[in-house]
C-alpha cells in the first residue's frame, strides 16, 4: 500500500532476475522511508552543523530541525510535553540509562517483574541491576504456545503487589506479535507503586501509542523500527520521573555548570544528552513520527487485513505449528478456545514446522528473494518456556501486500512439496542408490549437474539421505563440530566418517565431503582442499553466514582425522618393519 514510498523496493526494478525482495523481517529493521532519506540528505548537504551551540545560521537550522524531531516524537507518543523525549541511540541504551540511573531509593518493593516474552535489552538490564541491590526476579507468564488471555492477565494481577518494585514489559513481543492490554496492567500496577519501564519498541509502527493513557513512567523505542534511521531511539519519561533518574552518559553539552570537583546538570532532557548529539538520526526519526502519526489508522487496517490472510494462508499446512496470540485466532484448523475476543496480536507471525529443520527452510526462501527470521529472536527464556529452540517470524509492516503473503505461501509449499516427494522417491529407489553409491563421487556428479537452486537443493536432500549417521551416543561433546547454527557432530565409527545435524541441508553436505573423504583414504590421499571442493562443487554461495563457519570447522575435523590416521598407519609401518 505504501511501497512506492519505500525506495529499498524500487531497487533493481526493471531487472526480473534481481527483483525479487520480499521483505517480510519487519520485526528486525523496517524498510527506510523516502522523506526520512530526503531529510537526512538534506541536513548533510543543507546545514550540517552541531546544534545547542553554534550562532551562524547553519547551527540554527540545525538545533530547529533538531528540536522540531522531538515535538514530532512527541506529538505521535502523545508526551505531556517535548521535555519528555530523550534521543538515545536506541531502545537497547535507553533502557540501560533507565537502569543504570533509577535510585534503588525511589523503589518500594523487592522484586522486579518481568515478561516471558521479554526481549534480551529489557531483561539483561533489570537482571544486573536486581543483582546490584539484592532484589529478587520473578515472570510473567504466557502460556504454553505463548498465548496471553484472561487467563494470563489474571494470573498476573494475583502477582501484582507491593513486592513489586518495577515492571519491564513490551507493548508487542519482538518474538511473537502478542499485544499486551498495558492500560489495565499499567492502572493496577501503580496502585502498588510499582515502577512501570515498557519496551514500545515494535509496537510504535503497528499500533497508536498514547504514554499519557498508557500513565507508564518509562517507554522507550528505536527509530529503525518504524522506518527511521539505524542509531537513534528514544527514551520518554515522565518529567519528575525524569528529574530523578541521575544521567549515566556524562561529557559535554549537558552541563550548567562544572568545576574540578563539582558539576551541576541540565534539565531534562539535555542532562541524558552527553555528547554531540546523532542529529540527522534525529531529524530522520521526526519524519518517520510524522509519518507514522499521519497514517496509523490506515496503517492499522492494512496490517490487520493482511494479517488475518497470512493466517488463514498458513493454517492450510498441518504440519505448521504457530505460536502466540496469533494462534489463539480462529481458523479452519483451530477452534479458538481462549478467552478474548479482540485482536491482540500485530503481523508478526511465529511459527514452527513438524519434522523440518527451520534454518533449511528460511534458506530455502531466501534463494527464492523472501527475507524471513529463524531463531530465538534475543528471547531465549521465552524459548526454553516453550520448550523450542527457535521459530521462524514473518513479520509485516505497511509496505507488506497480498503478493508478498502469496509468494510466501508459495514456496513454503513448493519446499514442503519438495521434502514430501524426496522421500516418496528415496524410498523407491532406496536398492539401487545403495548400488549406485560404490560409484565414486555419484553425490558430487549430481550435484554439479544440476542447475539452479531447486534443483541443487533437491539434489543436497537426496545426499543427506545417504549420510552415514553418526549414533545418538557418539553424539558428544568430543565429537561435536562447533560454529554452525544447528548442532553438528562429525567423528570416525567403525572406522568410517559419520556425522550428524538436524539440519537436511548440511546433512547433505556433510554427506558430499564424506564421499570425497572416504575415496581419499582408500587412495591414500592426505592433502586435499574440501573448501575448494565445495566451491568447486558450486556450492559455497549456498552456505548461510550462519553455517559457513560449522562447515569450515568440519573441515578441519576431517583433516585432522585423516592425518591422525595416516600417522598412526604409518608408525604402525615402521614398528613392523
Ligand atoms: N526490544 C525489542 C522488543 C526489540 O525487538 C528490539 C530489537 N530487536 C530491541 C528491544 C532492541 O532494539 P535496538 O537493537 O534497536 O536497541
Amino acid at each position: 500500500m505504501f511501497k512506492s514510498r519505500f525506495p529499498y523496493f524500487s531497487v533493481n526494478a526493471d531487472d526480473k532476475n534481481k527483483n525479487t525482495r520480499v521483505y517480510l523481517d519487519s520485526a528486525a529493521t523496517t524498510q527506510k522511508l523516502d522523506s526520512v532519506l530526503l531529510a537526512m540528505d538534506n541536513y548533510h548537504q543543507e546545514y550540517n552543523a552541531s546544534v545547542h551551540r553554534g550562532a551562524y545560521q547553519s547551527a540554527q537550522l540545525a538545533t530547529k530541525a533538531y528540536e522540531q524531531a522531538r515535538v514530532k516524537i512527541q506529538q505521535l507518543i502523545s508526551a505531556k510535553k517535548a521535555d519528555e523525549v530523550i534521543f538515545t541511540s536506541g531502545a537497547t541504551e535507553s533502557i540501560n540509562m533507565i537502569a543504570n540511573g533509577l535510585s534503588i531509593n525511589d523503589l518500594s518493593g523487592t522484586t522486579i517483574l518481568v515478561m516471558a516474552s521479554e526481549h534480551h535489552a529489557n531483561l539483561l538490564p533489570w537482571q544486573a541491576f536486581a543483582k546490584r541491590h539484592k532484589l529478587n526476579m520473578d515472570v510473567i507468564e504466557l502460556s504454553s504456545d505463548g498465548i496471553f488471555s484472561e487467563r494470563e492477565l489474571s494470573r498476573l494481577y494475583e502477582q501484582l503487589s507491593d513486592d513489586i518494585a518495577l515492571i519491564a514489559i513490551a507493548h508487542v513481543s519482538n518474538a511473537l506479535g502478542n499485544i499486551y492490554p498495558l492500560e489495565d496492567i499499567i492502572e493496577k500496577a501503580a496502585k502498588h507503586n510499582i515502577v512501570s519501564v515498557v519496551d514500545g519498541t515494535q509496537a510504535l509502527a503497528h499500533i497508536s501509542v498514547d504514554v499519557q493513557k498508557l500513565n507508564c513512567d518509562f517507554y522507550v523505542f528505536s527509530g529503525h523500527k518504524m522506518y527511521g534511521p539505524c542509531g537513534i531511539g528514544v527514551l520518554y519519561g515522565k518529567y519528575e520521573a525524569l528529574t530523578a533518574l541521575a544521567p549515566s552518559k556524562l561529557g559535554g553539552e549537558m552541563v550548567v555548570d562544572v568545576d574540578f570537583s563539582a558539576v551541576s546538570f541540565q534539565m531534562p532532557p539535555l542532562k541524558f544528552e552527553g555528547g554531540t548529539p546523532n542529529i540527522a538520526g534525529a531529524i530522520g526519526l521526526g519524519e518517520a513520527a510524522e509519518f507514522v502519526k499521519n497514517n496509523i489508522e490506515e496503517i492499522k487496517r492494512h496490517e490487520e487485513k493482511l494479517h488475518q490472510y497470512l493466517i488463514r494462508q498458513l493454517s492450510q499446512f498441518d504440519s505448521l505449528i504457530m505460536v502466540g496470540n496469533s494462534a489463539a485466532l480462529p481458523t479452519k484448523n483451530n477452534i479458538n478456545n481462549h478467552d478474548f475476543s479482540e485482536h491482540l496480536s500485530i503481523g508478526t507471525l511465529s511459527f514452527t514446522v513438524k519434522n523440518q529443520q527451520l534454518n533449511d527452510l528460511a534458506l530455502y526462501l531466501s534463494q527464492a528473494g523472501v527475507a524471513v527470521r529463524v531463531g530465538h529472536h534475543c528471547a531465549m527464556p521465552l524459548m526454553k518456556r516453550l520448550k523450542l529452540q527457535g521459530t521462524l517470524r514473518v513479520s509485516l509492516a505497511c509496505y507488506s501486500d497480498l503478493k508478498d503473503i502469496d509468494y510466501l505461501i508459495e514456496h513454503i509449499s513448493h519446499f514442503l512439496r519438495l521434502d514430501e516427494s524426496q522421500a516418496r522417491l528415496h524410498a523407491l529407489t532406496e536398492t539401487k542408490s545403495v548400488d549406485e553409491n560404490k560409484q565414486h563421487f555419484l553425490l558430487a556428479s549430481k550435484v554439479q549437474q544440476s542447475r539452479g537452486w531447486d534443483n541443487v537443493y533437491r539434489q543436497l536432500l537426496l545426499a543427506s539421505k545417504s549420510l552415514r549417521i553418526l549414533p545418538q551416543e557418539l553424539r558428544t561433546s568430543l565429537t561435536s563440530v562447533s560454529g554452525c547454527e544447528t548442532d553438528l557432530w562429525l567423528a570416525m565409527a567403525d572406522d568410517r566418517f559419520a556425522a550428524y545435524s538436524q539440519s537436511k541441508v548440511v546433512r547433505g553436505i556433510l554427506a558430499l565431503l564424506i564421499e570425497r573423504a572416504d575415496h581419499n583414504i582408500s587412495c591414500g590421499i592426505h592433502d586435499f582442499d574440501y573448501l575448494q571442493y565445495l566451491e568447486f562443487l558450486g556450492l559455497s554461495h549456498y552456505f548461510s553466514e550462519g553455517r559457513r563457519d560449522g562447515i569450515a570447522n568440519a573441515i578441519k575435523t576431517i583433516d585432522v582425522i585423516m592425518k591422525t590416521n595416516a600417522n598412526a598407519n604409518a608408525n604402525a609401518k615402521t614398528n613392523e618393519d
